[in-house]
């Protein structure tokens, strides 16, 4: 099979894949794996974030694979190719997240490093679930919101508010080697705020991001994960929603589209196994844009993991990293 296919060719698939990459069903011949979860029963008020796999693999048409201020092409690098969709039952909770979990085990089993296309935020506990087994791993996480409740208010556990008090509860991520960018808004209590520090977890909130600027949140980061294995979640409501109004839960005041590509490339030469992009909502985006911005980000997060595999097969890789990655 050809896996190293230009993503400028012309689509040939059965169906929008992520950057025109080959769709391949046998995870072992990649180093990197796009994966759709079209999930969003954590979502408690504006569903349609099940749609984004789609959305974004479509508007992924836009790119290249080329990134100028990286300057290589991920498929250089690495590997790559779209592993098509977690199947998801309707109304089945346990079911659905025991098999987000499976889909992922399986990729990181067969030695392919993950970026997931979601659905709504609760789908990265199942991938932590999946690839945080062995070694606790550290988190940079774009968001409006800590996503650190100890429930919804009607008292369910599992919701896209809740999946990062749950990683750290069950040991599958490093409170101390994680950060927290773009906190704003209105919120229910301050409960998860104080939580989320009190386990070491770094919050910049917007307010201080434009207080201390972007390159000194860079540097903390950078500080704060060092060369640890690293998983990078970008729940798209980080951005102001007049970049990114296709989402569930926007919140005015947010960090702008450079901005977080910005930082993204400040983590360049981080450990960086893994990512997500979360809480695209098509059916309340205006004219593609919040897909767009989605695919774009998926692939600022690709070129990080390509750096992270390429450096392996150098042997560049630290032996921390190496630790928690697959094989
Ligand atoms: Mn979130
Ligand atoms: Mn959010």
């Amino acid at each position: 099979m050809d896996t190293q296919k230009m993503p400028d060719s012309p689509a040939t698939e059965p169906f929008p894949t992520f950057l025109r990459l080959p769709f391949v069903s046998n995870a072992k011949l990649l180093d990197i794996a796009i994966a759709g979860v079209p999930f969003d029963g954590g979502t408690r008020l504006r569903v349609g974030s099940r749609q984004a796999p789609r959305q974004i693999r479509t508007a992924s048409e836009l790119l290249h694979g080329l990134h100028l201020k990286h300057g290589f092409s991920p498929l250089d690098l690495c590997t790559l190719g779209d592993v098509g969709d977690v199947v998801i039952a309707p109304f089945d909770q346990d079911a659905n997240l025991a098999a987000i979990e499976a889909f992922f085990a399986e990729l990181w089993d067969s030695g392919a490093a993950p970026v997931a296309i979601g659905g709504d935020h609760l789908i990265t506990l199942p991938i932590l679930r999946a690839i945080g087994r062995t070694t606790p791993l550290a988190v940079v996480q774009f968001d409006a919101h800590a996503d650190t409740a100890m429930a919804s208010p009607e008292g369910a556990r599992f919701t896209s508010s809740t999946p990062f008090r749950r990683a750290v509860e069950e040991g599958l991520v490093d409170p101390r080697r994680f950060v927290q960018i773009g906190l704003r808004g209105t919120l229910g209590s301050m409960e998860r705020m104080d939580w989320a520090r009190a386990q070491g977890i770094r919050q910049f909130t917007v307010d201080e991001m434009y207080d201390i600027g972007i390159d000194a949140v860079i540097r903390e980061t950078r500080s704060i994960i060092g060369h640890h294995p690293t998983y990078v979640t970008f729940d798209i409501d980080g951005i102001d929603p007049a970049y990114a109004p296709g989402t569930g839960t926007p919140v005015v005041g947010g960090f702008s589209s450079y901005e977080a590509q910005r930082i993204l490339r400040g983590l360049s030469g981080a450990a960086v196994i893994g990512g997500d992009v979360t809480e695209v909502s098509p059916p309340y985006d205006l004219r593609g844009i919040t897909a767009l911005l989605g695919a774009s980000l998926v692939h600022e997060i690709i070129c990080l993991v390509a750096q992270t595999r390429a450096g392996r097969k150098e042997g560049l890789q630290p032996a921390s990293s190496a630790a928690a990655s697959p094989n």
